[in-house]
């Protein structure tokens, strides 16, 4: 078993994940079997109860875990399949600690970080490299070296790199290379105060990842090679990337990052075949089509609050071979400037997953400004709890129609808490979460563009379609056409009499990769681009 420690320098932000998870890429086309994992220091047991402000996007696993985005990335960059093991923060690493503590698992003893903290970091590793059964582990360490919660998982890596051995345990440092203009050119200084506090902790990295906006010549490697007492095959130029995240992959290939990685884990395999990801790197630099969506949100400023989302839509003009331009609309602007100046030149229209009131009003205007004016509209939970709303009010014309999340006294409660949920106090992990099986309707343009009948979808919701209501949506061509195998719980609805409307309860995006993009953005994203093409004939 072999592992590759990833860490961070210098600033946060330089991509750590996306490195991690690119390195995954090429390792797995060399025909290893790879698994990643991510620590992340913060006191939360999950990230599941924080704002997506504090940070970013909340990532479903199948089994249910709400994890930290970047376990996204490793899921489209690789075939790994993760579980909760995988992502792992200071809040669970104490929480079992004392609970050991408390049944008396370390009775007489003083429980201190060394060892109890560590040995629990170490543990997880264990556990991962044994139920993954992979070749490697990547193990990304969130956070900057000096931070202070980030030294027991720094500690702990040190140790664990002793027990397994030389030739089996790599650290790969992230670190940043800036250009200061008034200088004109890239400075090694904060890189070499990066490794030397790294070095001071007793982690010695064996590779750098120098993260510039500039290329870095020979004198600038051969410099940092020296300072950081790192081979000069070793150090690794990751330039901004001009197009896509996507091209990370290549670019590490370029710089040999597998070949080195190889060497010195001692493993031999055949050079990584990257044509696939090749042709889906052109798609993105020269597509044939252009086509423009509009994501109607609340947390539209933030670059990572929707990542899942604006992946999956990139990854559905890849197979369309459709360059996409996202257009990020404020949905309260939408409530103070109307639908027409901000949707009109639009492609398309999704709705994504949300929580709280604050926008609330501005979505369900776009969702009928896509429905009367038949452009593709696709929601993403909320984004289907929207759609139900704005049918229930402008065309069941039940006035006043709501989810109970946002006015608990509506006179028609068409969305509504889950009937499971109600007894639910506690905030974390208590969601409908994970992977669940949906029936489709036969006939449905869902079902169509699947290719299947039952799927398996990741959700995180506490409220769901009132049945109640259900026929008279039916009747009125709002088609209800996936639902749980019982018949009991709304997942996916569509209606027919449009180009393409579809909404799910469920999270597609979680599931879409580059080269496997989800069926219901490849179909939306080609309804979109019908639409544009269209207006302009
Ligand atoms: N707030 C809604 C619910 O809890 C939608 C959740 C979501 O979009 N993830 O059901």
């Amino acid at each position: 078993m072999k592992y590759i420690f990833v860490t961070g320098g210098v600033v946060s932000s330089l991509g750590k994940g996306l490195t991690a998870a690119a390195l995954g890429t090429l390792l797995e086309n060399r025909g290893l079997k790879v698994t990643l994992q991510k620590f992340d220091p913060y006191l939360n047991v999950d990230p599941g109860t924080m704002s997506p402000f504090q940070h970013g996007e909340v990532y479903v696993l199948d089994d249910g875990a709400e994890t930290d985005l970047d376990l996204g990335h490793y899921e489209r960059f690789t075939n790994v399949k993760l579980t909760r093991l995988n992502n792992l923060t200071s809040g669970q690493v104490y929480q079992t600690v004392l609970d050991k503590e408390r049944r008396g698992d370390y009775l007489g003893k003083t429980v201190q970080v060394i060892p109890h903290i560590t040995d629990e970091i170490q543990n997880r590793i264990r556990q991962l490299a044994e139920q993954s059964k992979a070749d490697i582990v990547i193990t990304e360490i969130g956070g900057t070296t000096g931070d202070i919660e980030g030294l027991p998982f720094l500690e702990a890596i040190r140790e664990f790199a002793l027990n397994a051995g030389r030739d089996n345990v790599i650290f790969m440092h992230v670190t940043y290379v800036p250009f200061i203009k008034a200088a004109g050119e890239l400075k090694t200084k904060p890189t070499q105060q990066s490794v030397a506090k790294l070095r001071e902790i007793g982690i010695a990295p064996h590779i750098l990842i120098c993260r510039c906006e500039k290329p870095l010549d020979k004198e600038l490697r051969q410099k940092i090679s020296l300072f950081c007492n790192v081979p000069y095959e070793g150090v690794i130029e990751e330039k901004d990337v001009d197009h896509s995240i996507y091209e990370v992959p290549l670019m590490l290939q370029r710089e040999r990052l597998d070949d080195m990685v190889c060497k010195l884990l001692n493993l031999e395999t055949p050079l990584p075949n990257m044509t696939h990801w090749q042709d889906i790197v052109r798609k993105l630099i020269a597509p044939r089509h252009r086509v423009s969506i509009g994501v109607v949100g609340k947390y539209i400023e933030l670059q990572d609050a929707y990542k899942s989302v604006y992946e999956a839509v990139i990854h559905g003009g890849i197979a369309n071979d459709c360059g996409v331009e996202i257009v990020r609309v404020d949905a309260e602007d939408i409530e103070r400037d109307g639908p027409d100046k901000l949707l009109k030149s639009l492609g398309g229209i999704l709705v994504p997953g949300g929580f709280g009131e604050r926008g609330i009003e501005g979505k369900i205007i776009a969702a009928r400004y896509a429905r009367e004016h038949k452009l593709p509209y696709l929601g993403l939970c909320l984004g289907m709890q929207i759609a139900t709303i704005e049918f229930a009010r402008n065309v069941l014309h039940l006035e006043k129609a709501h989810s109970t999340e946002f006015d608990p006294n509506t006179p028609h409660p068409v969305i509504g808490l889950q009937e499971d949920q109600k007894k639910v106090s506690k905030k974390g992990g208590t969601m409908r979460l994970g992977s669940q099986v949906c029936q489709l309707t036969v006939g449905s343009k869902a079902s169509a563009l699947y290719g299947a009948f039952f799927v398996h979808e990741r959700h995180r919701h506490r409220y769901e379609f009132n049945n109640a209501y259900r026929d008279r949506f039916e009747k009125a061509g709002f088609s209800i056409c996936g639902n749980t195998p019982d018949g009991k719980l709304a997942e996916v609805i569509e209606i027919p009499d449009h180009p393409f409307y579809i909404a799910s309860q469920f999270h597609p995006e979680f599931q879409s990769k580059p080269n496997q993009p989800h069926p219901l953005f490849k179909g939306f994203i080609a309804a979109a681009h019908a639409e544009m093409h269209h207006r302009t004939l």
